[in-house]
């Protein structure tokens, strides 16, 4: 399993593979160790360890999405339609449908050949290579509800300093 997650101590980006086998996540910027959960592996039915938790943050509720950078999948779209405004000035009309239809054909084609990904609602940790069936697609409820615990986080650790003073 891979996993890319923002360190928690300096907000570096590090990427680890093997997660399954380690005893804990190492910081490749500033050497923070987290250490994993015992509980957050659990060997399904073929013995292949599955995640049942964040391995950042306390996190128990993750979401599945593809894994496909969204930047990549807005560029193609936005290419097709740039050629086929063109073909469209050209007059190619035959050349503009087919441009709109490969544009959509290739979204489809990838949609299905990348492979899924978990990624935690709290701290936005990715994990890659997981077979689980334990956690569902996007929930725009239970990200509601991660975001507003934040905001209150940060609002109450921003007040602390005025308290002391
Ligand atoms: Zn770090
Ligand atoms: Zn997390």
């Amino acid at each position: 399993m891979h996993i890319t997650f923002a360190c928690p101590a300096c907000a570096a980006t590090v990427a680890m593979r093997g997660v399954e086998s380690a005893t804990a996540l190492e910081c490749s910027a500033c050497r923070a160790r987290l250490p994993i959960p015992a509980d957050a592996l659990v060997a399904g039915p073929d013995g292949e360890p599955r995640l049942q938790r964040c391995l950042v943050c306390p996190s128990t509720e993750l979401f599945l999405r593809k894994d496909f950078p969204q930047r990549l999948g807005v560029g193609i779209v936005v290419a097709g339609l740039a050629a086929s405004c063109v073909t469209w000035a050209w007059r190619e009309l035959l050349m503009t449908f087919a441009i709109l239809f490969g544009t959509a054909l290739i979204d489809v084609v990838l949609y299905f050949c990348v492979p899924d990904c978990l990624t935690c609602y709290r701290c936005g940790a990715r994990y890659s290579g997981d077979g689980s069936e334990t956690f569902g697609p996007f929930d725009l409820e239970t990200h509601e509800k991660h975001r507003q615990q934040l905001a209150r986080l940060q609002e109450q650790a921003s007040r602390k300093p005025a308290a002391h003073a």
